[in-house]
This record gives structure tokens, sequence and C-alpha cells, in this order.
């Protein structure tokens, strides 16, 4: 079954829109690839010649969307790391596998170029659909800066600096005109970075609200900062950002901020709760690690009682790539029901990144971005995070992943 056209009959659906199961359900998908019905099964128009498939005991669910990932950041592979066919090799082998673990579309806020969309949408790779920011926004030694005290920049081609207000505008004209989908900028200084720590801020609030408003002249661009600790949390949220990348210092006052402004969340706890180890990093990062995985546990779990927009991303590339629906079962640890969780993953994330009129639930008229699995994501959400268990993954109606049996063709 090579076409998009198909015919799924007898799964259990779970539509992302929140709504509760549908047992037994057909969805109908047409040659261009969009869902033409989807509902009871009893209530399905009749297709004669549509190649169906029996789908008893399976569960079909929207295909996931990671709104924070970094293709271009991976394990340290061997072989010449500068040459930089290997790493278009790589980085495309990353987002197969990210794809076939159901993530059918993401958005890479850091280091990708726009030629990897372009190849994804030409068909030249299996890949998610991809929105990229490209080059990251940030200040002179804040957390996108790599520059060491020698002079010596290894992350030129990902960063770019900015100073004041209207160098921050340039940089946004910049991205821009390498393509970029969506612009990143930094908020705060990192876990990770060089030269800073979460509570440091990067960009301040006049900065950011120069940066938003570039942004929005540009055909309403949107925003994501990378926001860990409160006081930068604060200056991108009255700066007008749609997302803040990370949140672990969310405080009651971000929250209502949030709330007010209809502001995204993306908690990034694959990250968070990545488990390091203390032989491979210096005392003082494991240290600073364990103290905002606590933290950070407390403040996220305070954002979703509050109920503040939260989309699912993972910031893959720092945490393992293709290992995205892990994020589920975290959102699940820290106060979410697992219909929250997936809708996180679904329709919140198609929201923010402005793709929901395409895909982010099973609905008619939206593209057939699926993924079908064997496990009860209701009863065990962790199992999504386990890829024996996604069973076939479909963009736009065409199988990217297919380990079902295989079956005899049922045509009426
Ligand atoms: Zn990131």
């Amino acid at each position: 079954m090579t076409g998009s056209e198909k015919r799924l009959e007898h799964a259990r659906l779970i539509d992302g829109t929140g709504k509760n199961p549908l047992d037994d359900s057909t969805v109908i998908v047409d040659a261009t690839g969009k869902i033409t019905y989807c509902g009871p099964a009893e209530r399905a128009p009749e297709t004669p010649d549509v190649p169906t498939m029996d789908l008893t005991g399976m569960t079909i669910l929207p295909g996931f969307i990671d709104a924070h990932v970094h293709f271009l950041f991976g394990p340290k592979q061997s072989g010449n790391s500068q040459d930089r066919a290997l790493t278009t090799f790589q980085v495309a082998e990353r987002m197969r596998q990210t794809l076939e673990a159901g993530i059918t579309s993401v958005r890479d806020l850091g280091g990708l170029s726009v030629g990897y969309s372009s190849a994804q949408q030409s068909g030249l790779i299996q890949a998610p659909r991809v929105l990229t920011a490209g080059r990251i926004i940030g200040h002179t030694g804040g957390h996108c800066d790599a520059t060491g005290p020698d002079g010596h920049n290894a992350t030129g081609h990902f960063t770019i600096l900015a100073d004041d207000e209207q160098s921050a505008r340039v940089a946004v004209r910049t991205v821009l005109r390498e393509g970029a989908d969506v612009i990143k900028i930094c908020a705060t200084g990192g876990m990770g970075s060089p030269h800073d720590d979460p509570d440091d801020e990067d960009l301040s609030e006049a900065e950011i609200r120069a940066v938003v408003d570039e942004a929005r002249r540009h055909r309403g661009k949107k925003v994501a900062a990378h926001a860990q600790g409160t006081a930068g949390i604060i200056n991108a949220l009255r700066g007008g950002v749609a997302s803040i990348e990370h949140g672990y210092g969310i405080t009651e006052e971000a929250c209502d901020l949030a709330l007010a402004a209809r502001t995204y969340l993306v908690p990034t706890l694959a990250t968070a709760f990545n488990p390091m180890d203390p032989s491979k990093v210096s005392p003082l990062h494991f240290e600073k690690k364990s103290r905002w995985a606590e933290r950070t546990r407390e403040n996220i779990a305070l954002a979703i009682s509050r109920g503040v927009a939260i989309a699912m991303g993972t910031d893959a590339g720092v945490s393992p790539h293709a290992a995205n629906l892990m994020e589920l079962s975290h959102l699940v640890e820290l106060g979410m029901t697992e219909l929250q969780a997936i809708t996180a993953g679904t329709l919140n994330a198609a929201r923010l990144l402005g793709i929901d009129d395409a895909v982010g639930t099973v609905e008619p008229g939206k593209l057939a971005d699926l993924v079908i699995t064997d496990a009860d994501p209701l009863a065990d959400i962790a199992a999504l995070a386990d890829p024996e268990h996604v069973r076939m993954v479909l963009q736009s109606g065409v199988a990217r992943r297919d380990t079902l049996p295989i079956r005899t063709p049922v045509t009426a």
C-alpha cells in the first residue's frame, strides 16, 4: 500500500482534539493524502475501490509534533566531524529516525539550515515536516555565544549576536533572509552555556519587544524564547513572544502573564530530566543540573495546574533523538492526564507552529499524518516512546513506517 488512498477500519481513534476516544472508527484518506471521513464505522460512506486495512486492536492518533528540536546536534560520531557532507547525512538519518518514532512535524529551534526543510518538501529525504529558526539571536557573551576567551568561535554558523534594539531588528531581518520560518532568541543563560547561568538575563525586555515587532512585520512570524530563569521568562512574556522554551523557573506571576497573553510553554522535560553521567561533566555542572531538575518539577507542575497552554517539545539534540514521545510520560508525571499530554503533542503544538489548518488532529480536510499503535496510550502512555509499539506512521497518507503484519488486502 504505497499510495495515499486508503480506508482504515475498526481502530480506536484518539483524534487529538481532546475528545474521548472513539472505539470502532473508520478513517478514509483520498489520493491527495487528505482525510475525507473519520468517525463511527457504521456511518462511514462506501468506498468500493479504496484499499482497506483492518486495524482491529490498534489505536489511531494524529502524527505527533515536537515543537523544540535541534537536528544539527547529536552524539559525536566517528569520522571527520568537520566534513559537511558527513554532517548532512547524519542529520538526515536523525530526521528519518524521528519520523519513524511518530513525529510527523517539528520546529527546529536553532542550527538547521532551510535546505533540510526544502529537501523534505521535495521528497529528497524522509523526514518530519520542518519549521526552522536557522540561527539563534542572543547577546555577546550570552547563552548562544560560544566564543572562547581567545576569540575562537566554534558556533558562529548557528548564532547571530545582537546587543541593542536596532541590531536585534537587523538580526531578525538577516535570519528571515536566510529562510527562517520562526525566530529563536535567548532571553536567559542556560544550563550548559559557556559563560552564564539560567538565572542570568540575555536579551532585554525592550530588545525582545523589538524582535517581536520586527518578526510581526514579516508575515506575522512568531518568536520562540529560550528562557529558563524567572527574570528572563518575565522579560520574554512582557516582550510578547509566542512561546517560552524550557520555562524551568516559571512562577505564579509568570503563569498569570502567560495566561493573559495566551503564550505557550514548551517545557522540554526530556532534557531537564535526562540523566547525566557525573563522571563525564564537571561537579559544578552536575550540581547545577540536579538543582534545576528539582525546581523544574515543582514549577512546571504549577504551570500545568494553572492551565498554561503547553506544547510538547523535547530539545532533542540535547536529549536523545527519536525518543521524543518520552516527553508525554514526563508531562503526565507532572500532572497532565494522558489525553491532555496527547493534545499537547498534537493540536497544541500545531497551533503554536501555526500549521493547525493542515495537521495536528484527525479531522476531515486535514492531511492524514497518523500514528498507529498497538498500545493503549491512555493506560500506558510510556508505551508510545517504545518504537516496537509505533506500528505505522503515515505522512499525508503515505506509509513512512509499517511493521504491521503482511495483510491480504480486503477490497470490497
Ligand atoms: Zn533548544
